[in-house]
């Protein structure tokens, strides 16, 4: 049988045999005789180590309830060592202020601020099939940034760097993780769900947590109803230098008619690119020569598209309608960076989906991040939306223990589920609204989200409510 054979104990507390931490390294290149159903017993065991599920680990570790209960962290992919290149990654992620909130309650945001992040001040929407545009300012609307853009490998490293400090105790890390399957309880009352590893271990618990994204293993084992379809666009990421060095705290994004391309800034000279569009062009991009894909890009930016008299009169008369009850009217535009050069080998393209879990939770069961809800990266909403999972979960953990009840108990996890599917749900609404409108390019689509864009840009109180809401 293949077992794990490597690993390092990162830190072996040995006040007592139940409390410890450590990180295990799988490796299937070596077997042992000793392997074998080595079946170990957890409170918590949480399957998928991304952003989410490791955040959520070491919530629970540093939560004074919580921290009694012991915890099982399984991640398919091996132990990454991280290092802090002069690149940038192309993989990176805006996060909200509530995240900021999350991550410094954990301790974790010291470390991103400690190596590099950049933070989002202004934000400017428009639109390429018309002249309307939305712009957010943090100082008029919230008094603080309006993002963080963040390299998804630096955060993983700043929680596995916390999750494996002194402060927690009570989780055990197992990377290179091969789940070969679930078998989980019927029961409310009791729950005691077993997961199998390929190498013929076996680890129960009471409380199994899927944080294994989009397709998630355990979302299948709890035969809940998976509302999903895949946009017929992908994503492409790179790294951008840019023609001239400024502040940089921009984030930009044109709506065209192919789908939106953004620009989030990650230093005074450099941006990371999001490109959403059709699976044929975002092929063909992947494959240009950098001259010709930065080329492409800039057109993209900056190119003139044909806009529809009628739509254009009839956005200039609201405008000035606006205007003259001493409403901005848009006019006022930044104009875009200009791309120099892209980082080589920096281009990738990621499918673009939607997903939504009509149940979050079964008997000793919990959905967190993308295992639950998938959205697209065009408001930058996906990742936050799982930390917001692990907010909440976490909180209603502690107070079922508080209240002296099972981590289980039905009703504290249905309040996990109804919290966050309020929030979560209209969140996947409207993202996907957005997408839908935006993608169209017939002139009464056009004319409409013309006026939307320019009447919500007109009211502040309205992108007050948008900003809050983005940030909750
Ligand atoms: C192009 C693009 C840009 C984006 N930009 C943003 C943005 O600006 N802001 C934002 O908030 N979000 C953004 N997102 C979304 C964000 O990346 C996801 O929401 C986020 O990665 C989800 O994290 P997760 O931990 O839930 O899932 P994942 O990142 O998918 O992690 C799941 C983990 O589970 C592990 N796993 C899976 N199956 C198993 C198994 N059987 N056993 C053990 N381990 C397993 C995987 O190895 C992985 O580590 C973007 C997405 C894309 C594609």
């Amino acid at each position: 049988m293949i077992l794990c054979k490597t690993y390092t104990v990162r830190r072996l507390l040995l006040t007592t045999s139940k409390t410890y931490t450590r990180t295990v390294s799988t490796s299937n290149t070596e077997s042992s005789s000793n392997d074998g159903q080595i079946k170990q017993k957890y409170d918590v065991i949480i399957a998928g180590g991304g952003m989410v599920g490791c955040t959520l680990a070491c919530a629970i570790g540093k939560n004074s309830l919580l921290s009694h209960l012991k915890v099982l962290l399984l991640e398919g992919s091996p132990q990454q060592k991280y290092e802090l290149k002069p690149e940038y990654s192309n993989r990176v992620v805006a996060l909200s202020q509530n995240t900021k909130s999350l991550m410094s309650s954990l301790d974790i945001w010291q470390h991103i601020e400690n190596a590099r992040l950049q933070p989002v001040r202004h934000m400017q929407v428009w639109d390429a099939s018309s002249d309307a545009l939305i712009s957010f300012n943090s100082a008029d609307i919230m008094d603080d940034d309006v993002a963080y853009i963040v390299e998804n490998d630096l955060l993983l490293h700043a929680v596995n760097k916390e999750l494996t400090s002194t402060d927690i105790k009570n989780v055990n890390i197992v990377y290179g993780a091969k789940i070969s399957g679930y078998e989980l309880s019927k029961h409310e009352a009791s729950s005691n769900n077993i997961v199998k590893m390929n190498n013929g271990d076996t680890y129960s618990c009471q409380l199994l947590i899927g944080a294994d994204g989009a397709n998630s293993a355990v979302r299948n084992a709890m035969g809940v109803q998976n509302l999903s379809w895949n946009y017929d666009h992908m994503g492409v990421v790179a790294t951008l230098h840019l023609a001239e060095e400024t502040e940089n705290t921009t984030a930009w994004q044109r709506w065209l008619p192919t789908g939106p391309v953004a620009l989030l800034p990650l230093d005074s000279k450099r941006s990371s690119l999001v490109w959403s569009t059709t699976v044929e062009h975002a092929k063909r991009l992947l494959k240009l020569p950098e001259e010709q894909f930065v080329d492409e890009l800039n057109d993209a930016l900056w190119k003139h598209y044909p806009h529809s008299s009628a739509v254009q009169a009839c956005t200039a008369w609201f405008g000035s309608c606006l205007k003259s009850f001493g409403l901005p009217d848009g006019a006022a535009r930044q104009l875009p960076p200009s791309i120099e050069s892209v980082v080589p080998a920096s281009r990738a393209g990621f499918p673009l989906g939607f997903g939504h879990s009509t149940r979050y939770i079964a008997p000793g069961v919990a959905l967190v991040g993308d295992a639950a809800h998938r959205v697209h990266p065009l408001a930058g909403q996906g990742v936050n939306l799982g930390f917001g999972d692990v907010k909440d979960l976490t909180e209603f953990l502690a107070d079922a223990i508080y209240m002296g009840l099972d981590i289980t108990h039905d009703s504290w996890l249905q309040k996990y589920e109804t919290s966050r599917q309020r929030h979560n749900v209209p969140t996947q609404i409207a993202v996907d609204a957005l997408y839908r409108l935006y993608t169209v390019d017939l002139p009464p689509v056009v004319l409409v989200r013309s006026l939307g864009t320019q009447l919500t840009n007109a009211l502040q109180p309205i992108k007050k409510l948008i900003m809050s809401h983005a940030t909750t």
